[in-house]
């Protein structure tokens, strides 16, 4: 096997190598079942097992409030955007939206189609560069619920903190779930892709209320209602088993790392190693996004020219095994996906070719 690449890449990204050993072990056969969890059935004891514990243990790491339904979801986050509308926005209702980015306009153009949709506050006026305050929010009173997205993945901007909202509050914690502790009772709905933090692409976690799942109008088709889901608990058709397995295997893996406390402290650590060498570059590199409004999870910054940008990205990828430093299509630039699985070490030879870097072509 050839030595594993420094993997910054947006998602799918880096997972944990015990979470990929174990379930490496367990490909062929799982434990002693006589075949490969891929091959059981989704009904079998052993699959049972299997999703009843991830999501006990999501529950426990993420700590999740009596009356919450978790739920083992597919067509990834984006379906959530339909989704979401088409359960709980009723109907002569206004949902709010709050615009950070690629991801919350996504989802607002996807809410539109469905309903009324109020967009409360946006940043879209300086490309995306920090999070609005929530002094500038106008919110519809009786709003069936509130959208906001917790951390930017393309245009590396994050929430510092969960704002407070009257109505229902649903978030799209796609890029950084389980990367720090939150008080789930401030949410009504927070939902995510699991490629990103919490294992393969071709699962989405959604936590919901109780009383927001009960929403789900009857007439709504059975694959697209959090109502059946949550009855037929996840269920309902054949589940990515797979990608929950490997889930179940990421929380025991987050457990181990000291849980969502332990997560966040050296995730603290890894961004402060990578904006610290931004920011001792004497503007050779820099952050679009504002200060107090830094992703942790995912760093965007700007070179001098496009053509630098290019000779950084690849002579990372050849001096150092630095993969996956370019930005999204949509705004360029160069991008560090550092989640939960990326190392402390690898942000750290990150910045230290960043120094190198910066002092031969600054
Ligand atoms: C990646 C991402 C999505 C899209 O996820 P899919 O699973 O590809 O649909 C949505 N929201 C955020 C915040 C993301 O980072």
């Amino acid at each position: 096997m050839g030595e594993r690449l420094i993997n910054f890449n947006a998602g799918p990204s880096i997972l944990p190598v015990p979470v990929l050993e174990e379930a490496a072990r367990n490909l062929v056969e799982y434990g002693t079942a006589g075949m490969s969890i891929m091959e059981m059935s989704h009904r079998s004891k052993e699959f049972d097992a299997i999703i009843q514990d991830a999501e006990a243990r999501i529950r426990s790491v993420i700590g999740v409030p009596a009356g919450y339904q978790v739920m083992f979801l597919q067509g990834g986050a984006s379906l959530q955007f339909s989704m979401l509308p088409m359960n709980l926005l009723g109907a002569g209702q206004t949902a709010d939206y709050i615009d950070t980015g690629v991801w919350s306009s996504t989802a607002i153009k996807e809410a539109k189609k469905v309903g009324t949709i109020n967009v409360a506050a946006s940043s879209a006026d300086r490309k995306y560069a920090y999070i609005p305050k929530p002094e500038s929010f106008k919110l519809t009173p009786g709003a069936a619920y509130v959208h906001t997205t917790s951390n930017n993945t393309i245009y590396g901007t994050q929430w510092a903190s969960a704002p407070s909202f009257d109505a229902p509050h649903v978030c799209d914690m796609s890029s950084d779930i389980c990367s720090r502790p939150i008080d789930m009772s401030k949410y009504a709905c927070i939902y995510a892709g699991a490629q990103k933090n919490l294992g393969p692409s071709g699962v989405v976690i959604v936590i919901m209320r109780d009383d927001l799942v009960a929403r789900s109008p009857e007439t709504l088709s059975n694959m697209l209602s959090y109502k059946n889901h949550a009855k037929k608990k996840s269920l309902h058709n054949t589940p990515p088993t797979f990608a929950i397995y490997v889930v179940q295997l990421v929380m025991k893996w987050i457990e181990a790392q000291g849980g969502l406390k332990g997560i966040e402290q050296v995730n603290e650590a890894k961004a402060k190693a990578i904006y610290d060498a931004i920011d001792r570059s004497s503007g050779f590199y820099r952050c679009p996004a504002d200060k107090d409004s830094r992703s942790k999870m995912n760093i965007a910054f700007r070179l001098p020219s496009e053509e630098l940008e290019a000779t950084f990205i690849s002579e990372g990828k050849k001096q150092a095994k630095l993969h996956g430093l370019k930005g999204h299509r949509d705004v360029g630039g160069c991008r560090a996906s550092i989640y939960n699985a990326m190392p402390l070490a690898g942000c750290e030879t990150l910045a230290k070719f960043m120094d190198e870097f910066a002092k031969k072509n600054g």
